[in-house]
């Protein structure tokens, strides 16, 4: 069994062995926290693109012959040595994405509750079947695996999302090539490492480290037949239409804008709590992360509870006792958020809290603090892109529909949460809210890996959702046998 050794030069994991990149460049992957450097990760090359590819694809020769209990039993095991190693899994997420250890606790949950129901593949799997469609005649729906499957995910996400991939797609008898983010590269390998301990035979689950080349190899690839791809918006587009043009089957997951409306109804303080958690924790980097609030009313009393909290929110290193605000993931990244930041008083909103103070406060690592801006209009560019940092935008709405019209004006529609005990609110947002995934008194409402995780409008590309039943048929392509018994 092949086991990673930390190194300076992480490897690619092709045909169940570690090899080197036939790539000359390498970047390097610092802690967020401390600028320490932990590794460095090859930007590999179409060619090693091409021998992850051809391995994936003799492997799948076998493995789609593997009977799916057998299959779902390596799962199983999965499940086992993840759930071990639960505290160094989330360490090291710690480590390499900067996020707090809770949170990273939590991750590595989520990412087991995905292995856990991928072990369901037998019954998932099944097919159907109608006796008699006509005089002696019946008819069958058997699933298949569609071969080499490519999955490209992003940095925030290390352990949550390749697991919402790699364990369905191969339990469904497809193998995969993994081209994991080259900001946070690291927990991949442990993942590989792990699932070939559980008995995943070689050429099954490969990865291949790098950036633009390695995605660009996948997408081109004839035999990767199907591209799964979480990242931000422009990228999702891209990597959708230019698969999507070589005929491959596509889902890409992107960027978000989540609002979240205050009623004048509402458990203000359950409310600031679940805003305020959702904004900055991982430093506004998820893509469910609330970074928008409606106040319905005149509330400048709720106003005035937010930043209270924002102003008494722990701000540290992830490994930090109860800490919430943790750092960005680069400079590069915080640099693009100081230039919204200056965008947003260009643009008149009122910055009611700058967390430009603790950035200049903690010199190690790449801090920024908690920046709440009020008076935000739909028409400035704070309200409308995605800033993916810990700085939120309140809007005023007079009601609920001007609320509700703020998120149908978004182009992004990923979730979208309401605070209110009103059962006639809560339902007229449950229909009109223009988003894949909403919350009613809930902060981050992800969904769970048995139900389908994804958005709607510019958040998302595709036709089916990662995970649930979408997931099942992503990575499965059906036969219908018909059979006459009249001879
Ligand atoms: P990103 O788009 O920069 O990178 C995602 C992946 O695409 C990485 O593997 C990267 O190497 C690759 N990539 C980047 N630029 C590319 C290019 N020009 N050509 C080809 N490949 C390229 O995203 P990120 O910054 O790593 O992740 C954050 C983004 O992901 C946010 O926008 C967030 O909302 C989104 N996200 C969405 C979901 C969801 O479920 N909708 C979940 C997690 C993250």
């Amino acid at each position: 069994m092949a086991v990673l050794k930390k190194s300076t030069e992480l490897k690619n994991y092709i045909n169940g062995e570690w090899v080197a990149s036939n790539g000359t460049e390498t970047l390097e992957v610092p802690n967020p926290a401390t600028g320490e450097v932990l590794a460095s990760v090859p930007i590999s090359t179409k060619e090693d693109v091409d021998q992850a590819v051809k391995a994936a694809n003799e492997a799948f020769k076998t493995w789609k012959t593997v009977p799916v209990p057998k299959r779902a039993r390596i799962l199983f095991r999965y499940h086992s040595l993840l759930s071990e190693r639960h505290e160094e899994l989330a360490k090291l997420i710690v480590e390499e994405n900067g996020k707090a250890f809770k949170e990273a606790y939590g991750e590595v949950q989520r990412g087991i509750e995905c292995v856990e129901f991928a072990s369901g593949a037998p019954t998932l799997i099944m097919g159907e079947s109608l006796s008699g469609i006509a005089e002696e005649i019946d008819s069958e729906m058997f699933r298949y695996p569609l071969g080499v499957v490519g999955g490209i995910t992003p940095f925030n996400f290390p352990m949550m999302v390749p697991l919402w991939m790699f364990p369905l797609a191969i339990a469904c008898g497809n193998t995969f090539v993994l081209k994991p983010s080259e900001r946070t590269p690291l927990l991949a390998n442990k993942l590989v490492e792990l699932f070939t301990q559980a008995g995943a035979p070689a050429g099954v689950l490969n990865i291949v480290h790098g950036a633009h080349d390695v995605v660009n190899g996948l997408l081109d690839h004839e035999d990767v037949k199907a591209i799964s791809f979480v990242g931000s918006q422009p990228v999702a587009k891209y990597v959708y239409q230019r698969a999507a043009a070589e005929g491959k089957r596509v889902q890409a997951l992107s960027g978000a804008k989540n609002h979240h409306i205050v009623m004048p109804d509402a458990d203000m303080e359950k409310a600031a709590q679940h805003i305020i958690s959702s904004t900055f924790g991982s430093a506004g980097q998820r893509c469910m992360a609330c970074s928008a609030v409606v106040v319905v009313g005149d509330n400048d009393k709720f106003v005035n509870l937010l930043k209270q909290k924002a102003d008494e929110l722990t701000i540290g290193s992830g490994m930090d006792e109860d800490v919430l605000l943790t750092p960005v993931i680069r400079d590069s990244h915080r640099e693009k958020v100081l230039g919204y930041i200056h965008k947003g008083v260009e643009e008149g909103a009122s910055l009611i809290r700058d967390g430009r103070k603790e950035m200049d406060e903690i010199k190690q690592g790449t801090f920024l603090g908690p920046t709440i801006f009020d008076h935000v209009t739909p028409d400035m560019t704070i309200a409308k892109d995605e800033i993916f940092a810990p700085v939120l935008s309140l809007l005023r709405a007079e009601d609920l529909d001007g609320g509700l019209e703020y998120i149908r004006k978004s182009r992004y529609g990923n979730g979208a949460t309401l605070y209110s005990k009103d059962a006639g609110a809560v339902r007229k947002f449950r229909e009109e809210a223009d988003a894949g995934m909403l919350g009613i008194n809930v902060g981050v409402p992800a969904t769970m890996a048995f139900f389908p995780f994804s958005g709607w409008k510019d958040s998302f590309y595709g036709d089916l959702h990662v995970n649930g039943k979408d997931g099942v048929n992503f990575f499965t392509r059906k036969k219908m046998i018909t059979s006459r018994f009249d001879f």
